[in-house]
């Protein structure tokens, strides 16, 4: 598995172009050549074909693979025709299921990797103290203590795991999770000369929703709440509100896998009606002009509000962390949804300031961007490789999910994806004759 994971310190990141990438129409021809190719390599045993998916970590109902689905539902269980194997096959499908064959995927042995990361879930159960610690009163009525564990490699490999029945489809509320992901939009939107002209890029070492400014009167990053309610004054600002609410859901969907995006009514309604302290935040920062021209206060808190209340499940929050590993383009939708660039800053600034207060120690110890949420979210790249979501709402008293951050360390002593893992590779051992020393 190792020789796929490639981390930034050793090189580009390993990100494919979109397999719909086509620099010419599709070659039927040359699909139909490739589709025959694979079936005579893997056969017609629908129940053996099933298998080497599920094995791979993909699944029938994967979009990707809609003419091997056709084939062996069609098959009913018994053996798929020469025909019906080749029949819509495009060539993408084809070096998609011939890559899984060769074990050329992402996480190369998935079997093996999901073992292991069922025990880092494990371990990371045992840390199960901290609090629920939210202003918001109809988050801190969600269970403290459900747990799950979602992951989507950049090949859409998938695996997800709940502590007990149902937790691993347990819907939460992304909260601040989302502030990374309308950063992104944003930066697409006005460009990142303009964006950072009103938010900075430095950690403020202080909390989340600490009412205070850098030296030149921005809000220090756009991972903060102040820098959070000014990304959203950049998205669309001349439209009603629900269709900015709108528009920022679809990017989510399609980043996310493409299944709606949801919404927790409660929790927005709830937030909406005590958000003493983002509206104090709101009319300092206007106070200081901190508001770019043309945006209202009130629509971009609403905004805000609206956006933290997105709600997804492991599942989707993995995916969307899988895009950003896999330089903008889902893996699964295989939509582009941000620019290399975009990911690249957005990248940054969750490694250097999407843990709050906390994201020095986690740069530290994890060296994974991240980006948590006071809801017990929280997502983790790994550049080049997969997205992790982790929900747990105990948490610390950085305002962190204690599990999420318990699973992270665990992750990064599991597999050398921290960003500095490559120094703690002895060159001499790695030489065939250091066995004679
Ligand atoms: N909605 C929350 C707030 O504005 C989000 C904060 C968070 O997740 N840290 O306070």
């Amino acid at each position: 598995m190792t020789r796929h994971i490639r981390t930034p310190a050793s090189g580009a990141f390993a990100t494919r172009p979109a397999q719909f990438e086509h620099a010419n129409p599709p070659d039927q021809d040359r699909a139909r050549e490739a589709a025959k190719a694979l079936f005579a390599r893997l056969g017609g045993d629908a129940a053996k074909l099933r298998d080497l998916i599920e094995r791979a970590g993909l699944t029938l109902d994967d979009p990707r693979l809609g003419c091997l689905r056709a084939a062996v539902e069609g098959a009913g269980g018994g053996v798929v025709g020469e025909d019906a194997f080749c029949a819509t096959m495009s060539e993408a499908e084809a070096g998609l299921i011939g890559r899984l064959a060769d074990g050329d995927l992402a996480i190369a042995n998935f079997p093996v990797f999901k073992t292991r990361v069922a025990g880092l879930f494990d371990y990371a159960a045992g840390a199960d103290w901290g609090e629920m610690r939210s202003a918001i009163p109809a988050l801190a009525k969600r269970d403290p203590d459900a747990f799950a564990m979602g992951v989507c490699s950049i090949d859409g490999q998938r695996f997800r795991i709940g502590l007990r029945d149902g937790d691993e489809k347990t819907d939460f509320s992304l909260q601040s999770v989302m502030k990374a992901v309308n950063y992104g939009v944003a930066l697409e939107l006005v460009g990142t000369e303009l964006y950072h002209r009103h938010v900075g890029r430095e950690p403020s070492g202080q909390g989340y929703n600490e009412i205070t400014l850098d030296e030149r009167k921005r809000p220090h990053n756009p991972m903060l709440n102040a820098g959070a309610i000014i990304t959203c004054s950049m998205i669309h600002p001349t439209w009603q509100v629900e269709a900015r609410h709108d528009f920022v859901s679809r990017i989510w969907r399609a980043g996310a896998g493409g299944a709606e995006a949801g919404f927790a009514r409660d929790i927005y309604e709830s937030e909406a009606s005590g958000s003493d302290r983002n509206y104090a935040l709101s009319y300092f920062m206007r106070e200081h002009g901190c508001f770019p021209e043309g945006s209202d206060l009130h629509e971009a808190l609403d905004l805000y509000i609206r956006c933290c209340s997105i709600e997804s499940d492991v599942d989707r929050l993995s995916a969307m962390a899988a895009t950003l590993a896999n330089g903008g383009v889902c893996p699964l939708t295989e939509r582009h949804v941000f620019s290399r660039q975009t990911v690249r800053h957005v990248l940054s600034l969750m490694l250097t300031c999407g843990m709050y207060d906390f994201s020095g120690e986690f740069a530290f110890q994890v060296g994974l961007p991240a980006k948590s949420g006071v809801s017990g979210a929280l997502m983790i790249v790994v550049p080049g490789v997969a997205g992790f979501a982790v929900y747990s709402p105990r948490l610390g008293p950085k305002g962190n999910s204690v599990r999420g951050v318990e699973f992270s360390r665990r992750l990064v002593e599991a597999f050398p994806w921290h960003v500095y893992a490559p120094v703690m590779v002895d060159p001499d051992l790695a030489r065939p004759d250091s066995a004679k020393a």
